[in-house]
Protein backbone atom coordinates (compact mmCIF):
# COMPACT_ATOMS: atom_id res chain seq x y z
CA UNK A 1 0.00 0.00 0.00
CA UNK A 2 1.20 3.22 -1.15
CA UNK A 3 0.69 6.19 1.44
CA UNK A 4 -0.02 9.70 -0.36
CA UNK A 5 0.47 12.98 1.36
CA UNK A 6 -2.42 14.83 1.80
CA UNK A 7 -2.78 18.56 -0.14
CA UNK A 8 -2.37 21.44 2.91
CA UNK A 9 -5.35 22.06 4.35
CA UNK A 10 -6.48 25.66 2.49
CA UNK A 11 -5.40 28.14 5.14
CA UNK A 12 -7.28 31.62 5.63
CA UNK A 13 -4.04 33.61 5.72
CA UNK A 14 -3.22 34.83 2.74
CA UNK A 15 -7.31 35.40 1.92
CA UNK A 16 -6.81 38.51 3.54
CA UNK A 17 -9.84 37.90 5.66
CA UNK A 18 -9.04 39.58 8.67
CA UNK A 19 -6.14 42.12 7.32
CA UNK A 20 -8.72 45.02 7.44
CA UNK A 21 -8.32 46.97 10.84
CA UNK A 22 -10.72 49.55 11.99
CA UNK A 23 -9.77 50.30 15.26
CA UNK A 24 -6.76 52.08 17.08
CA UNK A 25 -4.08 49.65 16.42
CA UNK A 26 -2.84 48.20 19.41
CA UNK A 27 -1.43 47.62 21.98
CA UNK A 28 -3.22 50.01 24.22
CA UNK A 29 -1.68 50.81 27.31
CA UNK A 30 -3.75 51.50 30.96
CA UNK A 31 -2.75 55.11 32.04
CA UNK A 32 -3.55 56.24 35.44
CA UNK A 33 -5.64 59.84 35.85
CA UNK A 34 -3.39 62.72 36.43
CA UNK A 35 -5.78 64.25 38.79
CA UNK A 36 -5.40 64.20 42.69
CA UNK A 37 -8.46 62.33 42.89
CA UNK A 38 -7.91 59.42 40.33
CA UNK A 39 -11.17 58.71 39.95
CA UNK A 40 -9.99 57.35 36.27
CA UNK A 41 -7.88 55.69 34.20
CA UNK A 42 -7.29 56.20 30.33
CA UNK A 43 -6.89 53.50 27.96
CA UNK A 44 -4.51 54.88 25.47
CA UNK A 45 -2.15 53.34 22.39
CA UNK A 46 1.36 54.79 22.98
CA UNK A 47 2.45 57.34 21.32
CA UNK A 48 -2.02 58.30 20.90
CA UNK A 49 -4.82 59.49 21.97
CA UNK A 50 -7.28 58.21 24.29
CA UNK A 51 -9.11 55.20 23.51
CA UNK A 52 -11.13 54.89 26.26
CA UNK A 53 -11.55 56.44 29.91
CA UNK A 54 -12.25 53.42 32.85
CA UNK A 55 -14.37 55.06 35.73
CA UNK A 56 -13.58 54.21 38.81
CA UNK A 57 -15.84 51.77 39.94
CA UNK A 58 -14.55 48.80 42.69
CA UNK A 59 -13.90 47.04 39.18
CA UNK A 60 -11.82 49.85 37.46
CA UNK A 61 -8.29 48.14 37.63
CA UNK A 62 -10.04 45.38 36.04
CA UNK A 63 -12.00 46.76 33.56
CA UNK A 64 -9.03 48.86 32.65
CA UNK A 65 -7.13 45.94 31.81
CA UNK A 66 -9.86 44.06 30.16
CA UNK A 67 -10.32 46.82 27.59
CA UNK A 68 -6.00 47.38 27.38
CA UNK A 69 -6.19 43.66 26.63
CA UNK A 70 -8.56 44.12 23.68
CA UNK A 71 -6.40 44.48 20.56
CA UNK A 72 -4.24 41.73 21.82
CA UNK A 73 -7.53 39.28 22.76
CA UNK A 74 -8.69 39.97 19.18
CA UNK A 75 -5.46 39.73 17.49
CA UNK A 76 -4.73 36.10 19.11
CA UNK A 77 -8.71 35.05 18.41
CA UNK A 78 -8.12 36.24 14.17
CA UNK A 79 -4.64 34.44 14.28
CA UNK A 80 -6.26 31.20 15.45
CA UNK A 81 -9.35 31.79 12.95
CA UNK A 82 -7.27 32.61 9.79
CA UNK A 83 -4.96 29.22 10.65
CA UNK A 84 -8.50 27.12 11.08
CA UNK A 85 -8.37 26.46 14.50
CA UNK A 86 -11.12 27.84 15.19
CA UNK A 87 -14.38 25.38 14.11
CA UNK A 88 -17.62 24.24 15.76
CA UNK A 89 -17.58 21.43 17.93
CA UNK A 90 -21.61 20.74 16.84
CA UNK A 91 -21.30 21.00 13.04
CA UNK A 92 -22.94 17.86 12.46
CA UNK A 93 -26.06 19.10 14.66
CA UNK A 94 -28.76 21.23 13.05
CA UNK A 95 -28.41 24.06 15.81
CA UNK A 96 -30.17 27.79 14.87
CA UNK A 97 -27.30 29.99 14.41
CA UNK A 98 -26.05 32.02 17.26
CA UNK A 99 -26.68 29.25 19.62
CA UNK A 100 -24.37 27.09 19.66
CA UNK A 101 -22.39 26.72 22.76
CA UNK A 102 -18.82 25.18 22.18
CA UNK A 103 -16.30 26.91 22.21
CA UNK A 104 -15.45 27.28 18.48
CA UNK A 105 -18.64 29.39 17.70
CA UNK A 106 -18.18 31.63 21.33
CA UNK A 107 -14.85 32.87 19.62
CA UNK A 108 -16.21 33.53 16.51
CA UNK A 109 -18.96 35.36 17.96
CA UNK A 110 -16.21 37.39 19.83
CA UNK A 111 -14.60 38.40 16.90
CA UNK A 112 -18.02 39.39 15.43
CA UNK A 113 -18.78 41.50 18.51
CA UNK A 114 -15.02 42.57 18.49
CA UNK A 115 -15.07 44.04 15.07
CA UNK A 116 -19.10 44.93 14.40
CA UNK A 117 -19.96 42.29 11.58
ZN1 LIG B 1 -20.42 25.46 17.46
Amino acid sequence: MRWWRRAPAKSKRNQNTHMKTSHTPGPWHIQPSSSFDASYVLIKPIPGQVVAQVDKLPEMDANAALIAAAPDLLEALKFLDDNDRITCENADFEIPAGECPCCGCKARAAIAKATGE
